[in-house]
């Protein structure tokens, strides 16, 4: 179903007036409804359909555009036309634009001012960018601290316009809890020098020092052009200055700049934490066996040394286990080579439960085998492992589908003893050890453990 087209109440006792912009607005595809008076203005504002939008004329007879406002914010009316966290936006449109007038405006929640004689086509921009902004800086949170109400209604008219999410504070110290209240999710600060409370310099140190946000770009507007004392501003933490009165453009540029930076900037940051993670992904990879999850040769090769030179520098025992699963070649033949990857996954967890975690490790040495290392364990102790090992796999749950597998290993124990070991023996030596091993456990009928000390050979 289409979207129904807004509705814009256009309020004002001159009917030219009315019917300009009404064909301004329509143009662009709003629903008008017209009010001669602050009266009629009220009655349809309180309708079952309140408008999306209000243009006010400020002089008119009996009840001017002011007391209609502030009889619209009336609690008796406003229940009708705004939400719980939405007020409808009122524009003022004025012949007679005052300094004076815009203050009051502002004070009673208008969002603009527009004065007459108004350009073709100035409400419907004014209109579009209040009903859908833009949609570039959608998203981003803006802080406009100024005591000033014409000077803050000015700045933040200018971000709101452009889809800025804008938080106002009338002080230092208001910012100061709009900062703490919205978080990480601010992403500029705007704010006066010369406040109540606490100003725009305290302010300015509180969100670098006290909140940590380094990277949050703060701009400073200052009445002043004295270098001196915008360097201080600086020194405080400030990313960038204006001086007052600004051109709402140059505002906005200054805005477009540091959020863009600041987005190019937090972009960076996400791409190098993804390649960080990537690159650790990869690391993790290359030495991690793809089907079981334990470490692969090519990592067992590399740390096997490490652990052997730690044994014999630190004088402590180290031990391997070769371990072999028996007649794995028949589950494959009997179940399928799948139901042969799932026993190695099985097998591998089973012996993760037994071993140390963190101390001991297990690789696969190749297909059915695997070589589980033990820093810091002596070989009768290391047996007792195997043994416990050996147990635990043939007492173990391996299933295909719904049938239970008996898989037994046998085990090949091997370890050094840096008493009677002063350098250190290569892996090979070890390995060629636990193989013989092995093969002997093997030959005796598997599901066993045979062990030795390096020396014994
Ligand atoms: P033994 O008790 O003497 O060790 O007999 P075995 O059948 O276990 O030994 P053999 O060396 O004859 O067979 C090993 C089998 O392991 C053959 C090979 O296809 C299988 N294998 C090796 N890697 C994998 C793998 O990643 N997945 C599966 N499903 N099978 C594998
Ligand atoms: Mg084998
Ligand atoms: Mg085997």
């Amino acid at each position: 179903m289409p979207d129904l087209p807004r509705r814009i109440l256009v309020v004002d006792d001159s009917q030219m007036i009315r019917m300009q912009i009404r064909e301004d607005l329509e143009e662009g595809g709003y629903e008008v409804i017209e009010a001669k008076n602050g009266l009629e203005a009220i009655i349809h504002a309180a309708s079952p359909s309140p408008p999306d939008l209000i243009t006010l004329d400020i002089e008119m007879p009996k009840m001017n555009g002011f007391e209609t406002c502030r009889r619209l914010r009336d609690a008796r009316y406003a229940r009708f036309i705004d939400g719980e966290d939405h007020r409808v936006p009122i524009i003022f449109i004025t012949g007679n634009d005052t300094i004076e007038d815009r203050k009051k405006g502002f004070e009673m929640g208008a969002v603009d001012f527009i004065a007459k004689p108004f350009q073709k086509g100035e409400i419907l921009s004014v209109a579009n960018k209040i009903l859908n902004p833009p949609l570039i800086f959608m998203g981003i949170h803006a802080l406009v601290a100024d005591d000033n109400i014409v000077a803050r209604k000015i700045a933040s008219l200018c971000l709101s316009r452009e889809g800025i999410e804008v938080h106002e504070a009338e002080d230092g110290k208001q910012a100061c809890e709009i900062m703490h209240k919205v978080g990480a999710k601010m992403d500029i600060v705007i704010t006066d020098l010369v406040m109540p409370n606490m100003d725009g310099m305290q302010l300015c140190r509180h969100i670098r020092q006290d909140l940590g946000r380094k990277n949050i770009p703060i701009i400073v507007l200052t009445a002043m052009s004295d270098l001196s004392e915008i360097l201080e501003v600086f020194k405080v933490g400030a990313s960038d200055y204006l001086v007052k009165p600004f051109a709402k453009e140059e505002l906005l540029a200054r805005i477009n700049v540091h959020i863009e930076r600041n987005k190019v900037n937090r972009e960076l940051r996400e791409t190098i934490k993804l390649l960080k993670e990537a690159n650790e992904k990869v690391e993790k990879m290359s030495i991690l066996d793809p089907l079981t999850g334990c470490y692969n040769r090519g990592y067992l090769s590399k740390q096997i040394e490490m652990e052997i030179k730690r044994s014999i520098r630190y004088g402590k025992p180290l031990s391997i286990i070769l371990s072999d699963i028996d007649h794995f070649k028949k589950v494959n033949d009997s179940f399928g080579h799948q139901a042969g990857d799932a026993v190695l996954i099985r097998f591998v967890e089973t012996i993760k439960n037994v071993i140390r975690n963190g101390v001991d490790w297990i690789a696969r040495f190749g297909g059915e085998e695997f070589l589980v290392v033990l820093p810091e364990t002596t070989l009768p102790n290391a047996e007792i492992v195997a043994e416990k090992l050996r147990k635990t796999v043939s007492n173990g749950q391996f299933f295909c589908e719904d049938v239970q597998l008996c898989i037994t290993s046998s085990f090949g124990v091997a370890g050094i003893d840096p008493v009677t070991q002063s350098t250190p023996p290569s892996f090979e030596q070890m390995l060629r050890i636990a193989d013989n091993n092995l093969y002997h456990a093997k030959k005796e009928g598997r599901n066993k453990v045979i062990s030795s000390l390096l020396c014994q050979i």
